[in-house]
């Protein structure tokens, strides 16, 4: 897809003004285009800063010799000053002298071809780099360290020597399970299969970090939905008004609760209408709740509870949900009884409103039903391969434990070949050019 003959060129800074920016060159000829375009009389000293001139600017450049660069090539940074007018010359600049404009992610794709990082590892910089909450961000910087890859190692290492040694088994037919003690073989995929699950238990935590969380606020109109939407986004975003039905489209922000990141959607409210723009707004209301991770379902506790209210509740019966109790800065009309989580707030004066980001935040908690500080697949590529190599572990199980007796070994054999090659696809042992086009096309120019 890529050549990695060619020496590559790209900003590998934002978008737009800043104090510095970066020009990142890597490739075999990195020394010998910078050395031509920073017109040095001398070429530059492995990782010692050099000041110089660019064209309009003045720089300070950094080379970083094959094989401990970022890419594991010859790299050359540049760092200017950070903005786009200057940041270009330098990169066409580097271009006369024979360098290309780097393809989306192509400097992590280098890394990953010269066995720098592996696949997971590339992956978690384009989320580290696109995290917004710090949860993201360490969850992200974990695989960077490879906890992930060292687990999955792990696992195959152990499928590995069971596959050896079914192998080897294989070589003396007559001996049957020769080269494994009684009940090894099942003993060991036990092990394997309790460890894969595990790892596909905690990719449902993970990906709710790592994609947030869709949290719908809904109730019927004038309860104060979006003034709670307001409370909680602490930003002036939806239209506060004490008319009726009219959050008539859904209002989205995302907002961070103690590093979930949520997307917070305000409905048009669950009243049946005959007005067509309002039955829209109904009918996403329902929709919400429905795809929503959590209900945040409004009432007003200044006024006693109507049809209307009975009907969201009853809309919203089968939704994780938390019943929030309205404008308690009244005087309380009902004290109704919730078998669902309930908390009074008063979106006016914000009383309330803490408590309730805590039980958003305990309910996405147990949601995701994993303690915080296991080892997190963020990933939805990985949990699919993951959970691939789990059916595989059962299946070799269940025929070891076949009732009926052991079956041949080649079967047995054929499910852990599967479950090797899912978990090599995670790392990235066994790619394909699609596979790896898809992940890198992702990545911005510059990464
Ligand atoms: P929505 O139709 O459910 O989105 O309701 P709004 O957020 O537009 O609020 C409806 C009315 O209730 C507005 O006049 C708000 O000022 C008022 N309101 C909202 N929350 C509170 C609250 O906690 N206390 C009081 N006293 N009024 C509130």
């Amino acid at each position: 897809m890529f050549s990695s003959q060619d020496t590559i060129v790209a900003i590998a800074t934002p978008a737009g003004r800043g104090g510095i920016g970066v020009v990142r060159v890597s490739g075999q000829s990195s020394l010998e285009i910078a050395g031509a375009l920073l017109a040095l009389d001398r070429p530059l000293e492995p990782r010692h800063a050099t000041f110089s001139r660019v064209r309009t600017d003045q720089v300070v450049a950094t080379y970083f010799p094959a094989p401990h660069s970022y890419t594991g090539e010859d790299v050359v940074e540049i760092s200017g000053h950070g903005s786009p007018v200057v940041l270009r010359e330098i990169v066409e600049a580097a271009m006369q002298q024979g360098a290309r404009l780097a393809e989306p992610g192509e400097f992590t794709l280098r890394a990953f071809v010269n066995g720098r990082i592996d696949l997971v590892q590339a992956e978690a910089v384009a989320d580290l780099i696109d995290a917004v909450t710090p949860l993201q961000a360490r969850a992200a910087f974990d695989q960077l360290e490879g906890t992930l890859t060292g687990r999955i190692a792990e696992i195959d290492r152990e499928l590995f020597d069971l596959v050896a040694k079914l192998e080897a088994s294989l070589d003396f037919p007559d001996e049957g399970y020769h080269f494994l003690e009684d009940g090894e073989a099942a003993g060991a995929l036990n092990a394997l299969e309790q460890k894969l699950g595990a790892l596909t238990c905690e990719s449902k935590r993970g990906r709710l970090i790592r994609e947030g969380a869709t949290v719908a606020i809904v109730g019927k109109p004038n309860v104060g939905k979006s003034s709670l939407f307001n409370a909680l986004v602490r930003v002036g975003r939806a239209i506060v008004t004490p008319v009726p039905g009219t959050t008539r489209d859904l209002v989205v922000e995302r907002v961070d609760i103690d590093g979930f990141a949520i997307e917070l959607v305000d409905t048009a409210g669950l009243r049946a209408t005959a007005d067509e723009v309002e039955r829209e707004g109904v009918a996403r209301a329902r929709q919400a709740s429905s795809i929503a991770e959590l209900v945040l379902v409004v009432l007003d506790g200044s006024e006693p509870l109507d049809d209307v209210d009975y009907e969201v509740l009853r809309e919203t019966v089968g939704a994780r949900r938390l019943i929030v109790s309205n404008k308690s800065d009244l005087p309380p009309a009902h004290n109704a009884e919730h078998a669902d989580p309930s908390v009074n707030v008063s979106s006016k004066s914000g009383a309330g409103i803490d408590s309730l980001r805590t039980m958003i935040r305990r309910e996405l908690d147990t949601f995701a039903g994993v303690p915080r500080d296991s080892v997190m697949i963020t990933n939805v590529r990985h949990a699919e391969l993951v959970a691939r190599a789990r059916a595989a572990v059962q299946r070799a199980r269940e025929s070891v434990l076949s009732p009926d007796g052991p079956v041949p070994e080649e079967f047995v054999l054929t499910d852990l070949q599967e479950a090797r090659a899912a978990l090599e696809e995670v790392t990235g042992r066994r790619t394909t050019d699609a596979l790896l086009h898809e992940i890198f096309s992702r990545f911005c120019i510059g990464k």
